[in-house]
C-alpha cells in the first residue's frame, strides 16, 4: 500500500478535496499507474454536478494516460516504466458480447470489477470510491492489464491521454456505432472534445460532406481544421441551414452533447435512410420524444455508440499510429494543460463553452 494525493469529490457541486489517500497493492491482473495527464471530460462533470449520480466520496477522472510503476503476479504484457493511455471498459473477452467484439458490453462486468479490498481509502480507513474503476484525479491509481494500452515514446502522454476518452468514443462511433461509408455526408452536433474527433473520424472514413454544429464560433472554425467542410451555428434551424448548404440532409448525424433537444435536430437533419448516432452522455431522467414517421416513412435509423461499441485496445493502439502518421490530430485539441490543483479551475473554463480540451498535469 501506498500514499498518494487525490482530488476526491466529497459533496456535489462542491471544490474537489485535495487530500492524502492509501491505494491498494495491485491485484495479480492490475498494475500502479502513476498517473501523468488527465483530460478534463464533460462525464466528469456530471457527477461533479449530480446530474448523473455517484457514491460519494469519489475520486473522478478518467482521460487518464501515465507510466507503469508496478505489476501484479499474473500481468505478462506491461512493465515498469511502460508509457500507457486508458482502454476504459472493463470486459472479460469470454462472455456473448465480448467474444462478437463488443466489449463495451460486457455481461461479466460486475465480477470483473470485484476487488477483496477498495483500490482507495482515506487514512482513516472510510471507502474512496473510483469512477470507472479509474480514479484518474490521484497522483497514482490501479488498473486492470486489459484496461491500458501502451504507446510509442513519440506520443506525448498529456496529447495521449485524450485516446482514452475522447478520440475513442468519437472517432469509434464514426467507424463502429454508425458505420461511416466513404462519400457520404455527415453533421456533428456539439464540437467539444468527443466532437472533434467525430469530425476527424468523418474525415478519416472519406466523408463528402462534414457539417459541424455549435453554438461557439470559436469551436466552429476549430472544427474546420479538425475537416469541416462546413459549419452552421446551433441558434440556427440547423435541418433548414443544412438543406441549404448540401441540398438535402445528410446520411448520418451525430449528437455529441447529451440532450434531448439536439437528439431530436440529430434525426431531423438526416435525408430519408440517414443513421443519427447518440454519443454524448444526457442527465439521469432524460426522455426522447420524437415523431415516429421519421423511422416508417422516412426508413431513418437511430443507434448509439458508449465508448467507441468495443475493440478499444485494438483501436487506440491504430489511433496513435494514425497520430504519429499526422492524420489524426491531437495537440490541436488540448486547448490548455494545467497543474492539478488547478482542475477545479479547469473544469469553469470547460463550462464556458470555448475550449476543446483542458488537460490536467499529475506530475506538477
Ligand atoms: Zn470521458
Ligand atoms: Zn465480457
Amino acid at each position: 500500500m501506498i500514499t498518494t494525493e487525490a482530488a476526491v469529490l466529497t459533496a456535489v457541486n462542491e471544490p474537489l478535496e485535495f487530500t492524502e489517500i492509501l491505494v491498494d497493492d495491485p491485484e495479480p491482473n492490475e498494475v500502479r499507474l502513476a498517473v501523468s495527464n488527465v483530460g478534463l471530460c464533460h462525464s466528469d462533470l456530471h457527477y461533479m454536478t449530480g446530474t448523473v449520480g455517484a457514491d460519494l466520496p469519489v475520486v473522478v477522472g478518467h482521460e487518464v494516460a501515465g507510466v507503469i510503476e508496478s505489476v501484479g503476479s499474473a500481468v505478462t504484457t506491461l512493465r515498469p516504466g511502460d508509457r500507457v493511455v486508458g482502454a476504459l471498459t472493463p470486459s472479460c473477452g469470454m462472455c456473448r458480447n465480448c467474444q462478437v467484439g463488443h466489449s463495451t458490453q460486457c455481461q461479466r462486468l460486475t465480477r470483473i470489477r470485484q476487488r477483496p479490498r477498495p483500490a482507495f481509502q482515506l487514512p482513516d480507513g472510510r471507502v474512496v470510491h473510483r469512477l470507472g474503476d479509474v480514479g484518474a484525479f490521484s497522483r497514482h491509481t490501479l488498473m486492470r492489464e486489459n484496461s491500458l494500452v501502451k504507446v510509442a515514446d513519440e506520443v506525448s502522454l498529456h496529447v495521449g491521454c485524450l485516446l482514452s476518452c475522447c478520440i475513442i468514443t468519437g472517432v469509434g462511433a464514426v467507424f463502429r456505432g454508425a458505420e461511416v461509408r466513404p462519400g457520404s455526408t455527415v453533421a456533428v452536433i456539439g464540437c467539444g472534445g468527443v466532437g472533434s474527433a467525430i469530425i476527424q473520424g468523418a474525415r478519416l472514413a472519406g466523408a463528402s460532406a462534414i457539417v459541424a454544429v455549435d453554438l461557439d464560433d470559436a469551436r466552429l472554425a476549430a472544427a474546420r481544421t479538425y475537416g469541416a467542410t462546413h459549419v452552421v451555428n446551433g441558434a440556427a434551424d440547423v435541418a433548414a441551414e443544412i438543406q441549404n448548404l448540401l441540398g438535402d440532409g445528410v446520411d448520418y448525424s451525430f449528437e455529441a452533447v447529451g440532450s434531448a433537444r439536439t437528439a431530436a435536430t440529430a434525426l431531423e437533419v438526416l435525408r430519408p435512410t440517414g443513421t443519427a448516432c447518440l454519443v454524448g452522455i444526457a442527465p439521469d431522467g432524460t426522455d426522447l420524444t420524437l415523431p415516429a414517421w421519421n423511422f416508417f416513412f422516412s426508413e431513418k435509423r437511430l443507434v448509439g455508440s458508449y465508448m467507441g461499441s468495443g475493440q478499444a485496445q485494438e483501436d487506440i493502439a491504430q489511433f496513435a499510429r494514425l497520430y504519429q502518421q499526422g492524420r489524426l490530430l491531437l495537440d490541436e485539441m488540448v486547448s490548455d494543460v494545467i497543474p492539478f490543483r488547478d482542475i477545479d479551475k479547469g473544469f469553469e473554463a470547460m463550462k464556458s463553452g470555448a475550449v476543446t480540451r483542458i488537460v490536467a498535469d499529475l506530475t506538477v
